[in-house]
């Protein structure tokens, strides 16, 4: 959400809204809103004004009454039948008004930061840095679900037989390798004072309102409709609902990590990405949750930081890389810049999204209502942001196609092994 106040006060920010609102695909009229917002306030202090005179009247009632002047009481009581009347019709319109409102507003998107790349979709996002040798196979390369199949780590078939499509199964040194991923990312954050929390994963529509996944996100989630609830997609709902409301001490930022179950229903991806575990309806990632002040500089070294995060994971797990700065097309309604991290996947022959960083300002604390006291004691909205530390099973395909060896054994990066008794190698 954004600051009202700021909206109105000039044209230019209203063009700027508008701009941000196109760019990003979002179908929202900034003229209607603020046509809706100046016609609801001035019928609430309509409203206001009628409340007040039936208040006076009311009161003259009384003091007549306990004057005994019954006559004129009783005529007084007529006007106040016929403002009652007026304003029982005023108060449904500006219901109506304000639903209307509340649901443009709900639509809002984030302005862009003046260095994001403008552009339609991730076509458009720019490189901004590559690490890491490609690796040159002189042997037939297998891609990740042959290697899982030979190893009796993925089970797809299976997976599908029994949770239908985009679903399946890890087994063995799958779960074994599933689990050292996330331990490691946890880890990492652990030492670079990060706070752990297991989280909710069923949350209610609130949650998912406050933290922008809805409205716009609504058909990417699962409704557990006995319960109205929802299963999120990401940590971030819970770990930034967690404080929602709060007044918080940002003095030092507030860093939050979660491993977690993700679920997504991937409307609008059909015929995308269908072999193999890149698309997948349930996966786990260990996420990354800053709550600062609302600071440019800060946030943007906080974004630099929780990059630098991932691409540390991604260089102990020897793994190359590139850094894209993503355009405004391929950018959600509550996002003010992104990285994405791209993992070189040998058998797409190409990079693919591994991680994804994003600083939201204030636009997610201002719908959650999370707010901090800056130096002058006056209450202001926190800014937030956040980065996958690790996703899996998508980590997997690069790190199993990129250490695979011709006898089709796997080898293990140094950094992982202590999470996979000391094992350096997978054989078959
Ligand atoms: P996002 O929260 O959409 O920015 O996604 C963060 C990361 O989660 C992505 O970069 C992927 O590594 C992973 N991810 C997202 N969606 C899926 C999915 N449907 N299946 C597997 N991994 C996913």
């Amino acid at each position: 959400m954004l600051d009202m106040k700021w909206l109105r006060e000039r044209k230019e920010n209203q063009t700027e809204v508008q701009q941000a609102a196109d760019q990003k695909g979002i179908k929202l009229s900034v003229k209607e809103l603020m046509d809706l917002d100046e016609r609801r306030r001035s019928m609430l202090q309509e409203v206001e004004a009628l409340r007040q005179e039936r208040n006076r009247f009311t009161q003259k009632i009384s003091n007549l009454m306990r004057q005994g002047n019954r006559e004129q009481a009783e005529n007084i009581k007529q006007l106040v039948k016929e403002i009652n009347e007026r304003l029982g019709g005023q108060e449904n319109t500006l219901r109506e008004t304000d639903a209307a409102y509340i649901e443009l507003l709900a639509l809002v998107p984030n302005i862009v930061s003046p260095d994001t790349p403008v552009g339609a979709s991730d076509q458009d996002n720019i490189e901004m840095k590559k690490v890491g040798l490609l690796p040159e196979f002189e042997f037939p390369l297998r891609d990740h679900v042959e290697l899982g199949e030979m190893h009796k780590m993925i089970d797809i078939p299976r997976g599908v037989k029994t949770a239908g499509s985009r679903n399946y199964y890890l087994t063995g040194t799958g779960v074994m390798l599933h689990r050292a991923v996330q331990q490691l990312a946890l880890d990492l954050l652990v030492k670079k004072g990060f706070t752990l929390f297991d989280v909710p994963l069923m949350v209610r529509t609130e949650a998912l309102m406050n933290t922008a996944y809805f409205p716009l996100g609504r058909d990417q989630t699962f409704h557990i409709t006995d319960e109205d609830k929802w299963l999120v997609g990401t940590s971030e709902v819970p770990l930034v609902s967690y404080y929602s409301g709060e007044t918080v001490d940002v003095t030092e930022p507030l860093k939050l990590a979660a491993a977690s179950l993700c679920f997504r229903s991937e409307i609008g991806s059909a015929g995308k990405d269908v072999r193999g575990l890149y698309r997948v309806h349930q996966f786990a990632k260990v996420e990354q949750v800053i709550l600062c002040e609302a600071s440019l500089e800060l946030s943007e070294h906080l974004l630099q930081e929780i990059t630098a995060n991932a691409e540390e994971l991604l260089q102990l797990l020897e793994l190359p890389y590139r850094v894209m700065a993503v355009c405004t097309g391929d950018m959600s309604q509550k996002t003010y810049k992104q990285y994405d991290i791209e993992t070189w996947m040998p058998s797409r022959g190409a990079y693919g999204e591994t991680h994804s960083s994003s600083n939201l300002l204030d636009f997610q604390a201002r719908r959650s209502n999370i707010r901090y006291r800056d130096k002058t004691g006056a209450l202001r909205y926190c800014y937030t942001l956040n980065n996958t530390a690790v996703a899996s099973p998508r980590i997997l395909i690069p790190l199993l196609e990129n250490h695979q060896q011709e006898d089709g054994s796997i080898a293990i990066p140094a950094a992982l092994r202590p999470y996979l008794n000391g094992m350096e190698r997978l054989t078959i």
